[in-house]
Parts: structure tokens; C-alpha cells; sequence
């Protein structure tokens, strides 16, 4: 076995709304109605970043295009209220504030245009969307070898094509980005091949992802996809596979992409036999924020992520990677922080 160096990075979690266009099957993240929705307010933000501890990024998520969603009419006149017309205008003014306060943020608000991911950049040290899967949404598919996925089938946002696009326009402007695979939501062991092909392509052209989490689905009670028609429950996919992924993802990606799994989703064992196959890299863990995708499992905390991951070594980095930092791949306003807070190999300069 050859050991490779382990990198983390230390965040807030910041969920800026959880209205969205899409309606996946496996989700408990997105507002059903008008009485679960919200927009967080620069006030909360602020509070939430007064308790930050020594952490360098901001992670903003947000549902996918809340303009577009059948809360539309509800998120216009909140965005309205607080002097904006689009989620991506009242995300650029946060990552303004969280500069100002020494956070680095990195922003993943579905898929975006080029424009939008140009809006984006300046204030952005890295960026990025899942692309999941390269299987279309059921309803969608073209030929008949391809299967639909139910738990896409009314989230026009998980088009595959969509989401590649908006990462190759990322690779276009030069944005450090972060993608992935969700793994277990029906796709087939060769629609994952195919992702990882699709995501190692764009990255051959443009050069610019820094990471591909490899993700595995979590059943949650309430959604479509925590029983199906039978009441039969439906189950994450099983170690094997989740080590069949990471194995292929070794394979097929280049060696300068980093393979990240998520450390709260596994348990210790299983991560470490993870990182062994070639896992580079733990994702970001907020020991103040949830998670707010999986908010039944917390993070664990450094200390016991350096117990469980030894004798590999785990290094804190920043939310773009170090090889981005020494290419100088980030913008004049994020500029003074990644020089406040990295060393001269690219990652976080450590404090005594
Ligand atoms: S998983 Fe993301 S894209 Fe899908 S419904 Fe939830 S918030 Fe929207």
C-alpha cells in the first residue's frame, strides 16, 4: 500500500435557501411549502460566522434556481425584500461579507450559466455543482439502452447535459472546481464509469477540478425514495460498492484529482479501507454547522479524524486546492486571504 497525504478543510455550512426548482427523490433538504421555506438573512449569516472557530471557508449552498420553482412568487418578494432579484446577486453579497470577515468562500448553487458563474468567480476561491450521474432523469432518456432515473424524473436541473455544461463553463473561465458522483440512487456500475469519464474529459480540456466526491445516496424517511411502491425500504448502496467507485475512480481519474469521501456518511473503518483504495481527500467539516444535506451525521472532529485515518497523514488545506493556490488561480478579492492563510506548498499554513 502507498501512502499518500490525506486533505480536509475546515468550514461553516451556509444554506442560503432552501427553495428549488427540482424535487429529488431522495431529498429533505428542499421547502415543500411556503411555511418551510426561508432565505437566510445577512443577520443570521453574521451570527453564524461571529461562532466560526479558526476555519477559512464559507460553504454557501442554496436550492437550484429558486426563480424558477413553485415558490417563485414567495422567493421573489423575499430576494426583493432584501434589495436583490436573484439568489445569485444576494450570494455574491454574502461571499462579500464572509471575505470581509476572513472566510474564503466556495459556492455551489446548482447549475448556472456562464454569466452567473462569472458574477460568481471574483468572490469565490473554488466552486462547484455534482454532476451525480450521466443517466438522464426518467421521462428524458433517448435511446433505449439508457435507463431514466425515477428519482430525477421532476428535477429538470439533473439533466446530465445541464450539468456538465456548467461545469465546462467553469473549466472556461478558469474556476477551481469540486464535482461528484452520487452513488446508489439507480444508476448502474456502468452509468458511474461513464460519469467518471465524463467529469475526467472536461477535465483534460480545461484542467480545472480539484476534487470528485464520491457520495453515497442516504434513504431518509419522508422522501419518495425511503420506501418504494411495495413498502419495501430502499437501501444505500453497500460497502462493496461504494469501494467499487472509489476503486474506479483511481482508475479513470488523472492522479492530480483529488477522490474525496465524505468522513460523516461511513464509518471509521469503512473510511480508512476508502482511503487505502485511493481516497485523497475529507471533504470539508464543520464542527459549529450541520450538514445540511445529511443533517442526521455530523461531522466528526479533527482530532478523531487524524486517529482514524493514521498512519496516513492529514493536512488542512484551503477550499481551493494547493495545486490551484500555487498556479494562482483565484481572483484579486479572495488574493489577500489565500496569502494570509496558505503555506508555500498551497496549503493552510499551519498555527501554532
Ligand atoms: S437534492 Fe438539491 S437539486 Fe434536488 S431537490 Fe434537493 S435541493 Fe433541489
Amino acid at each position: 500500500m502507498k501512502k499518500h497525504c490525506l486533505t480536509f478543510s475546515k468550514n461553516i455550512f451556509i444554506p442560503v435557501t432552501n427553495v428549488c426548482r427540482n424535487a429529488c427523490g431522495y431529498c429533505v433538504f428542499r421547502a415543500r411549502s411556503v411555511e418551510e421555506a426561508y432565505l437566510t438573512s445577512k443577520k443570521a449569516f453574521l451570527s453564524v460566522v461571529k461562532a466560526k472557530g479558526a476555519v477559512t471557508e464559507a460553504l454557501f449552498t442554496a436550492g437550484e434556481k429558486p426563480e424558477d420553482s413553485n415558490l417563485s412568487r414567495w422567493f421573489k418578494k423575499k430576494i426583493e425584500s432584501v434589495g436583490q432579484s436573484s439568489l445569485v446577486g444576494y450570494t455574491k453579497e454574502l461571499c462579500k461579507l464572509a471575505i470581509k470577515q476572513g472566510l474564503l468562500p466556495h459556492c455551489n448553487l446548482g447549475v448556472l450559466g456562464r454569466e452567473e458563474l462569472e458574477e460568481l468567480r471574483e468572490v469565490n476561491a473554488s466552486m462547484g455543482l455534482m454532476l451525480e450521474t450521466t443517466a438522464p432523469p426518467a421521462g428524458t432518456a433517448e435511446t433505449e439502452t439508457e435507463v431514466g432515473l425515477e428519482a430525477h424524473r421532476n428535477s429538470p436541473g439533473k439533466d446530465p447535459a445541464l450539468r456538465l455544461k456548467t461545469i465546462e463553463e467553469a473549466g472556461r473561465l478558469k474556476i477551481p472546481f469540486t464535482t461528484g458522483l452520487l452513488v446508489g440512487i439507480g444508476e448502474t456500475p456502468e452509468d458511474r464509469v461513464r460519469s467518471l469519464e465524463a467529469i475526467k474529459s472536461l477535465h483534460q480540456k480545461y484542467g480545472h477540478i480539484q476534487e470528485v466526491i464520491i457520495q453515497p445516496f442516504v434513504p431518509k424517511p419522508g422522501t419518495q425514495m425511503w420506501e418504494n411502491k411495495n413498502k419495501k425500504r430502499k437501501r444505500p448502496p453497500s460497502f462493496e460498492e461504494l469501494k467499487e467507485v472509489v476503486r474506479a475512480a483511481s482508475e479513470v481519474l488523472p492522479g492530480e484529482v483529488a477522490i474525496q469521501v465524505p468522513p460523516n456518511l461511513t464509518s471509521p473503518r469503512e473510511l480508512l479501507e476508502l482511503v487505502k483504495l485511493g481516497a485523497s481527500d475529507l471533504g470539508g467539516i464543520s464542527e459549529r454547522t450541520l450538514d445540511y444535506i445529511n443533517p442526521e451525521s455530523p461531522w466528526p472532529g479533527e482530532e478523531e479524524l487524524r486517529r482514524v485515518v493514521a498512519p496516513f497523514e492529514l493536512r488542512e488545506r484551503l477550499p481551493l486546492h494547493p495545486r490551484f493556490v500555487k498556479q494562482r488561480w483565484f481572483s484579486e478579492e479572495v488574493r489577500p486571504l489565500v496569502e494570509k492563510y496558505a503555506d508555500e506548498e498551497g496549503f493552510r499554513l499551519r498555527t501554532p
